[in-house]
């Protein structure tokens, strides 16, 4: 099943959080999406999008600790007590944060481990600069950053036990975030397949999204691209009929 995951950023405040997902939860139980659906507030609001949630609709976090803790660790929150909030999901490895906040591959990969070991499945991702694509690095550089970012040994237990995905990787051209300007099938199709390569047996329970500038009238064709399972979703998460209708295209 195709998985839909809706990355709300630093936006949103409560009545987002009970408008948007109750208007969602009420489109999933009149018409159950053929997808997955997953909504990753900012921390603040994941006890109201519970709240607001259905069964059909997963809780996702945008980031967290590598650190287990509990610990000293200001204005950390770690992957242990995003499962106690009711998290499915969390994001690690967004470009947003490793620019920003200088977040390294190996970092992200210490990340994905903690979100792995209590018991949640880590959304990795992955992607170029325009600067990278324009030199013609791009498929070596992202490659190079899911090697490096993955926990390995973890990914292959959590592949071998229990059902549904075990890890989530998200292909996000850093150039396509936030822009309107997605990436053309044929580079998502060539990444993703060398993506999938990459992963190895871990692919059969590694859904591959894409992410970048994902809009109702663009997601059906770009699901219908070879390896692609879904769609992160920025922008277009914070509104209610783009985001069903990116779901409704899955
Ligand atoms: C994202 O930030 O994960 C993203 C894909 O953003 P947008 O859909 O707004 O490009």
């Amino acid at each position: 099943m195709r998985l839909v995951a809706g990355n709300w950023k630093m936006n949103g405040d409560r009545a987002l959080a009970r408008d948007l997902v109750s208007g969602l939860a009420a489109k999933a139980a009149e018409t159950p999406p053929a997808c997955a659906l997953a909504v990753c507030p900012p921390a603040f609001l994941l006890d109201a999008v519970a709240a607001a949630a259905s069964p059909a609709i997963a809780l996702g976090a945008q980031d967290c600790s590598d650190e287990a803790g509990p610990g000293a660790f200001t204005g950390e929150i770690s992957a242990s007590q995003l499962a106690e909030a009711g998290c499915r999901y969390v994001i690690v490895g967004h470009s947003e944060r490793r620019q920003r906040h200088g977040e390294t591959s190996a970092l992200v990969q210490a990340k994905a481990a903690r979100v792995m070991e209590a018991g949640l499945v880590p959304i990795i991702c992955v992607g170029e600069t325009l600067e990278t694509r324009e030199a013609g690095d791009a498929q070596s550089f992202v490659t190079g950053q899911l090697r490096d970012s993955l926990p390995l040994e973890l990914a292959a237990k959590a592949s071998e036990n229990g059902e549904g995905p075990a890890l989530v990787v998200a292909y996000e051209p850093v150039w396509a975030i936030g822009t309107g300007r997605s990436a053309t099938t044929d580079d998502i199709a060539e990444m993703h397949t060398a993506l999938a390569e990459l992963l190895g047996p871990l692919r059969a329970r590694t859904p591959l999204l894409y992410g970048g500038s994902v809009k109702p009238g663009n997601a059906a064709e770009i699901f219908a691209t070879a390896e692609v399972d879904g769609a992160l979703v920025g922008g277009a998460s914070l509104t209610l009929d783009a985001f069903w209708g990116i779901a409704t295209a899955a």
